[in-house]
C-alpha cells in the first residue's frame, strides 16, 4: 500500500476553488492516497471570522507540512495585510520557486525556455515595512536584506540545481547602486558559489537581466534573487512561456512547502467554470516531486503537455481565437489530464 499523504488544502477565493478542484481530481488520478484538510481562508472567511488567516489555516499546515493553495484576493489600500505574504512570513517559506518552462501548444514568442526563477519570501522591500515621513507628502519604504535569508536562498537555489541537473545559477541584484543591500546579497551569492564548483555561477544586474530575458531567455538556467526582483522577473519569465495560466509556484520552507499558481484569483471570471487550470495542476506537480513521488509528478507534467499540445480539450486562452467556441471547461480540461494521467500511471505499473 502506497503512503498515505495528508494534505492542508486551501481553495482560496475568486476563481481558486474551481481551480483547487480541477487539480486535486488529477493529483488523485495518479493513484496515490490523499486525505484533504480543507481549510479555507481569504474574503469569505474575514466576513465570518474576522480574519483572512484563522490560527486553525496556520495549525493546519504546520501539522500536515505540505499545502495545495488557490490564489486569495487581495484588496489594493484595504486595512488587511495579504494572506500570502502572512502565510510565507508566518511559516518561514523562504523560497518561492517558479519555473517558467515552454509546453508545445501554448502560444508564445517564444519556444524552448526552460528556466526557474528562486525569489527570496521573506524580506527586501516586499515585506511592505512602511511608513510617513511627512503625511500625504513623504513615505518611506525599508529594504532590508540579510546575511542569513540571502544564504538559505542562494543554497537553496545552488541545492535545486544539483538536484535537478541544471548547469547555471545566475544572481540578479543592483548592487552597483543598493551597495550595501544588494551588495550583501551579491556578496553572499559568490560565497555560496564557492561550494558548488560542479555548477556555472554568474551574476546579472537587474536591469540589464530584464532585457536579456527578453533577447535572449534561452542562455539562463536558475535565477536567484531578493523578494521584489522576483515578483517582477517571475511574472516577465511566465510571459516567455506563455502567461499566468501556466505558470506554476511553490513557496518552501524547511521541511515544510506550500503550493499555489503564481497568478491571482482572477476574480471576474469566478464561478464561471471557464479559467484555465494549468498553473494550479502543474503547481500540484511540484508538489508530488517535493513529496518524492517522481513517478507520479512525470505522469502528470506528461499529462498536462499532451492535451495542450493536442490544443482540443484546453481552456478559452489556449484558443488562437479567445472566442473559439471549442474551448472547453476548468474541469472538463481537468478531466482529460486526469484521464492521460490514470493510463500512464496503469502503463507505468504494468
Ligand atoms: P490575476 O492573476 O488574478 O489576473 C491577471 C490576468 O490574468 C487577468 O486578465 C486574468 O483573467 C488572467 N488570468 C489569471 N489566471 C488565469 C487563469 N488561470 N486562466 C486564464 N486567465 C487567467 O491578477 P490580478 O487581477 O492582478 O489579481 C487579482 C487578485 O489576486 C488581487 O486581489 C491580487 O492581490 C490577488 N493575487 C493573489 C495571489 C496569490 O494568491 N498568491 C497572487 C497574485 C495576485
Amino acid at each position: 500500500m502506497a503512503s498515505k499523504y495528508t494534505v492542508t488544502l486551501i481553495p482560496g477565493d475568486g476563481t481558486g476553488p474551481e481551480l483547487v478542484e480541477a487539480a486535486r481530481l488529477v493529483l488523485e488520478a495518479t493513484g496515490l492516497a490523499f486525505e484533504w484538510d480543507v481549510q479555507p481562508a481569504g474574503l469569505d472567511v474575514l466576513e465570518k471570522e474576522g480574519t483572512p488567516l484563522p490560527e486553525r489555516v496556520l495549525r493546519s499546515i504546520r501539522q500536515n507540512r505540505v499545502a495545495l493553495k488557490g490564489p486569495i484576493t487581495t484588496p489594493v489600500g484595504s486595512g488587511f495585510r495579504s494572506v500570502n505574504v502572512a502565510l510565507r512570513q508566518e511559516l518561514d517559506l523562504y523560497a518561492n520557486l517558479r519555473p517558467a518552462k515552454s509546453y508545445p501548444g501554448v502560444r508564445s514568442r517564444y519556444q524552448g525556455i526552460d528556466l526557474v526563477v528562486v525569489r527570496e519570501n521573506t524580506e527586501d522591500l516586499y515585506a511592505g515595512i512602511e511608513h510617513w515621513v511627512i503625511p500625504g507628502e513623504a513615505a518611506e519604504s525599508i529594504k532590508i536584506i540579510t546575511r542569513r535569508a540571502s544564504e538559505r536562498i542562494v543554497r537553496f537555489a545552488f541545492e535545486y540545481a544539483r538536484e535537478n541537473r541544471r548547469r547555471m545559477v545566475t544572481a540578479v541584484h543592483k548592487a552597483n547602486i543598493m551597495k550595501l543591500t544588494d551588495g550583501l546579497f551579491l556578496e553572499v551569492a559568490r560565497q555560496v558559489a564557492t561550494e558548488y564548483p560542479d555548477i556555472e555561477f554568474n551574476d546579472r544586474i537587474v536591469d540589464n537581466m530584464s532585457m536579456q530575458l527578453v533577447q535572449r531567455p534561452e542562455e539562463y538556467d536558475v535565477l536567484v534573487m531578493p523578494n521584489l526582483y522576483g515578483d517582477i522577473l517571475s511574472d516577465l519569465a511566465s510571459g516567455l512561456v506563455g502567461g499566468l495560466g501556466v505558470a506554476p509556484g511553490a513557496n518552501i520552507g524547511d521541511g515544510i512547502a506550500v503550493f499555489e499558481p503564481v497568478h491571482g484569483s482572477a476574480p471576474k471570471y469566478a464561478g464561471q467554470g471557464k479559467v484555465n487550470p494549468t498553473a494550479t495542476i502543474l503547481s500540484g506537480m511540484l508538489m508530488l516531486r517535493w513529496l518524492g513521488e517522481e513517478a507520479a509528478a512525470a505522469a502528470v507534467e506528461a499529462a498536462v503537455a499532451e492535451v495542450i499540445a493536442a490544443g482540443e480539450c484546453v481552456t478559452y486562452d489556449l484558443k488562437e481565437r479567445r472566442d473559439d467556441p471549442t474551448a472547453v471547461s476548468t474541469m472538463e480540461m481537468a478531466s482529460e489530464i486526469a484521464k492521460r494521467v490514470r493510463e500512464r500511471m496503469r502503463t507505468a505499473v504494468a
